[in-house]
């Protein structure tokens, strides 16, 4: 082992007071060997913030009080250093240290990089004009709020969002409800792909979810090829034209076209880096002090943009870094995650494949009075994919069954009525079957 120190008495830094960094704090703390000497540090001048919950407050439906998870005086009660609006910008692995953009040196037994993403940014000219916009932080949220209340109030104006998925129709609804009551701010939604949210839904629930959006009047392109932003006489972004020759008029543009793991102090420090700060399956580095968990690292290939994920990745890295080296500790396993959309008013639920892949049985259901849609893709009597527009109650059951690997042969012909269908089905299958124990007893 590297330290000589027990887990408990060693120097713990954590650099990210994110969704990540702030869970971990808090799982520690719960462990009966927590380590003694914790120090949190965050770029962000906030204290940890629930990030997901930006989308709601950008659509009016928040307050900023209801993002807090806890505040600075809980971290320093709980015997936690907490610096915030300090970024670490070097990290000495031989002499144990880090440093931070305020020139602060920090020594540290272990180290755990929780630094996010930042957001993708397509290459195209005009991207560094003033107006245009990210959705990843509280500034973000605060500057778009600030957009529909000055500018957008006064004189109406027009909002482009470059990027069809969850981040970029939740920013786009959010503009369009903060605009609702502006002088007829209009707000575009741009989707490179024939369909919003390509990596989760099928063409008929992309095509209802788009005809919601349309009917409260979101003006959604897909199939829209970017080109560049165009100057404004004033220095701000005035356009967006579009590879067919489109000009849309634009005085804010947020983009939100994806995420990029932050790797970059990783990088610098030497250690193993791809797209993310690549781990083990204990969230550990290359470098056996330093560990990375969260939307920066990379396990087994794969990156991360969700929290459930994360949240598993906190219990195992909480567990390994309570316990001596020693003492087994069970490792992170990927598992698949469903989606879920925070617009108001629309209700969807997916997992899986997006299309049927030829050994797939599909099963669908339509109601379009109700505007409800189901379709399962199932192969062998097991569910692999599943997308649910409208009524979604059945989603979460589906998605157990999915991750079980349940035979739902007994229970086809309800599969797509609901879960509580499906499953007395099932039940009743059970019972009837020659190996239950019910039927041994009978
Ligand atoms: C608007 C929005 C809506 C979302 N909605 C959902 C949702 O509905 N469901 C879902 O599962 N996920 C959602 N997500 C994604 C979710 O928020 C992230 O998966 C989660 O925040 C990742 O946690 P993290 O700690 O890895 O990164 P972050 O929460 O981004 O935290 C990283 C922190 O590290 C700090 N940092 C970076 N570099 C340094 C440095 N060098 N020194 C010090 N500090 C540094 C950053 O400033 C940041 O505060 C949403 C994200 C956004 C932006």
């Amino acid at each position: 082992m590297h330290s000589t120190q027990t887990p408990t008495g060693e120097r713990l830094v954590i650099v990210g007071n994110g969704m990540a960094g702030h869970r971990l704090v808090e799982t520690l703390l719960a462990h009966p060997a927590r380590p003694a000497h914790i120090t949190v540090i965050g770029a962000e001048t906030a204290p940890a913030y629930n990030r997901i919950l930006l989308s709601p407050l950008l659509a009016g439906e928040l307050e900023r009080d209801a993002l807090t998870l806890h505040d600075a005086e809980w971290y320093a009660e709980q015997g936690i250093e907490l610096i915030l609006g300090e970024r670490v910008e070097t990290i000495d692995r031989a002499a144990r240290t880090l440093t931070t953009d305020a020139g602060r040196r920090l020594d540290y037994d272990r180290l755990v990089l929780a630094t996010g993403s930042n957001p993708a940014r397509p290459p195209v000219p005009g991207l560094e004009l003033p107006g245009v916009h990210v959705f990843r932080d509280l500034n973000d949220a605060d500057a778009l709020v600030r957009f529909t209340q000055t500018q957008a109030a006064e004189r109406g104006g027009n909002a482009v969002v470059i990027g069809g998925g969850l981040l970029g129709l939740e920013a786009a609804e959010g503009l369009r409800k903060r605009g609702q009551g502006q002088r007829g701010m209009q707000v575009s939604l741009l989707q490179r792909d024939d369909r919003l949210m390509n990596r989760q839904l099928d063409l008929t629930a992309a095509r209802l979810l788009e005809s919601e959006l349309r009917s409260r009047g979101l003006d959604v392109r897909t199939g829209a090829q970017l080109e560049c932003l165009e100057e404004g006489s004033d220095g701000r972004v005035w356009a967006v034209h579009l590879a067919d020759g489109t000009p849309l008029p634009a005085d804010c543009v947020v983009v939100a076209i994806g995420i990029v793991p932050n790797a970059e102090l990783g990088r610098i420090a030497g250690l193993e880096v791809n797209r993310g700060v690549v781990v083990d399956e204990w969230l550990t580095t290359s470098d056996p002090a330093i560990h990375a968990l969260g939307e920066c690292c990379e396990h087994r290939g794969q990156t991360y943009g969700l929290v459930e994920p994360i949240w598993r990745q906190v219990e195992v890295l909480a567990d390994r870094l309570c316990r001596p080296a020693t003492e087994h500790v069970a490792g992170y396993v990927d598992a698949p995650c469903a989606t879920k959309l925070k617009v108001s008013g629309v209700s969807l639920y997916a997992f899986g494949p997006t299309e049927a892949g030829p050994d797939h049985e599909v099963l669908s259901y339509r109601d379009p009075q109700q505007g409800d849609y189901r379709r399962l893709l199932l192969r062998n009597g097991r569910l692999e994919g599943a997308v649910l527009y409208g009524d979604t109650a059945a989603g979460p059951w589906y998605f157990e069954q999915a991750l079980a690997g349940s035979d739902l042969s007994a229970c086809r012909q309800a599969l797509l009525l609901g879960a509580a269908d499906a499953q007395a089905l099932l039940d009743d299958a059970a019972t009837d079957s020659p190996t239950s124990p019910v039927k041994e007893a009978a």
